[in-house]
């Protein structure tokens, strides 16, 4: 059973599906109406722009990710690639991939201040 609003006397009239399309009588006013095909749901969350921005984030955090390795061969490599990784992530922070924006900058962060640090100590020991 379904509910349909009377136009007349605006009261709650219940109908079989199955008289779609055909008239009925209203149980309050006896005004006659022909039942209407119930409304399509609606999808109201779409998942393609979603999907678009969490892409920043997630590439801020395969950036973190890919930055830790990089500090053991090379430290220089990691300032560029982490300071990429900052600034997607913060840009990301704002969109719908913000728990990998925080994870990234976090990593990038990490990153950065390691890779800093061993290119500092590594300059140090040819001087
Ligand atoms: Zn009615």
């Amino acid at each position: 059973m379904a509910v349909l609003q009377c136009p007349k006397c605006l009261k709650e009239m219940s109908y079989s599906e199955d008289i779609v399309g055909q008239s009925t009588a209203c149980p309050h006013c006896q005004n006659v109406t022909v039942v209407p095909a119930p409304l399509p749901v609606l999808e109201y969350e779409s998942h393609l722009p979603a999907a678009k921005t969490t892409a920043m984030g997630e590439t801020s955090l395969i950036l973190g990710l890919f930055s830790l390795p990089s500090l053991c061969w090379c430290p220089a490599v990691g300032i560029p690639i982490t300071i990429t990784g900052l600034v997607l992530g913060f840009v990301a922070l704002h969109t719908a991939g913000r728990q990998a924006a925080i994870a990234g900058i976090v990593l990038n962060t990490i990153g950065l201040a390691g890779s800093s640090f061993a290119t500092v100590e590594m300059a140090s020991r040819f001087n």
